[in-house]
């Protein structure tokens, strides 16, 4: 069977919306351009092209792995995240684009001191110290010592795995100078490295309450690691952990800035308030709206306020 390339794709979209692919019509074009090895720009100039039998039926493979539930990150083994090349593979989370929103507020607060646009501090502009801690692929923290100017990233994860994998990462991007430690959660920090402390702290944890994991679509549920999803009982597990320990990892006036669920805003604030270690605790969206990130600066101030 040879098929035109634009009927190839009409079934591929078809099958996928017929399993429940969310977006059945971005997927099938990009395991088409991946098959190829094209971008989007060169699918569209080739759109009247027809296909012959073998291509035909590696495309359906490919269409029926991604029917499976299987994410499309795991066919192509790839996510672009802020422009950049990242690999993934099923033992990091694939980076989500709500995430961007938390590399470019870490990155206005570099350049500018600036929270979107209001002042915030100054203290990250001499160029910082940053610790991305449960970094997975390390897309956040790879991201910042590629876009910001004299950022010193160190990237840490409790797994082995993730930690290759964003020394894979770190490689593909150029990013030499990146450090690496496995380590649960603040753990290394303390012991090895004589209590180690950062400007800035960025993060994305677990944090998907555990009952609610069996509910996420099968993509999620079934092939992303639950150890980078699961935040305990109640989603905070880790949340308190960073809010107790984070200050004896902070420089003076340095900042965290945390990726929260939709629903986390108040409970975070809450943590990080009740350690009375933190001022200026703010929360900030993202680009549809919900709750995304908790920014926050160690206070000068030792005393537990509250
Ligand atoms: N945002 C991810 C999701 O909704 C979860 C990320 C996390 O637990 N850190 O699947």
């Amino acid at each position: 069977m040879s098929l035109p390339i634009k009927e190839l794709i009409d079934f591929g979209i078809r099958q996928l919306s017929d399993a429940g692919v969310a977006d059945a019509e971005i997927d099938a074009r990009e395991l088409y351009c991946y098959m190829q090895g094209i971008d989007r720009t060169a699918l569209m100039l080739r759109w009247q092209d027809v296909l012959q039998d073998n291509q035909c039926e590696e495309y359906f493979r490919l269409i029926q792995q991604r029917a499976s539930r299987i994410p499309l990150q795991h066919i192509t083994g790839r996510q672009e995240f802020m422009g950049l090349p990242f690999m993934v593979n099923e033992k990091v989370l694939i980076p989500r684009q709500d995430t961007e929103t938390l590399v470019e507020d870490a990155l206005e607060l570099m350049e500018k001191g600036t929270l979107r646009g209001q002042a915030y501090t100054d203290s990250l502009k001499k160029g910082a110290d940053v610790l991305d801690l449960c970094c997975g692929s390390g897309a956040i923290g790879i991201s910042l010592a590629k876009l910001a100017g004299g950022a010193k990233v160190t990237c840490s994860d409790i797994s082995e795995d993730a930690i290759k994998t964003a020394q894979q990462n770190a490689q593909i991007n150029g990013c030499k100078s990146v450090k690496f430690e496995k380590s649960d959660m603040f753990d290394a920090f303390c012991r090895k490295m004589g209590n180690k402390k950062f400007n800035l702290i960025v993060s994305n944890p677990p944090y998907i309450a555990t009952e609610v994991i069996g509910g996420l679509e099968p993509e999620v549920r079934d092939h992303e690691p639950a150890m980078a999803l699961d935040g305990g009982e109640d989603g905070l597990k880790f949340y308190r952990i960073i809010a107790e320990q984070a200050p004896e990892h902070l420089k003076k006036g340095g900042v965290l800035m945390l990726e929260i669920g939709f629903d986390q805003k108040d409970a975070v604030k809450d943590l990080l308030r009740e350690t009375g270690r933190f001022e200026k605790i703010v929360g900030l969206t993202d680009l549809t709206g919900k709750d995304r990130i908790i920014a926050a600066i160690l206070s000068k101030n030792k005393q537990k306020t509250a």
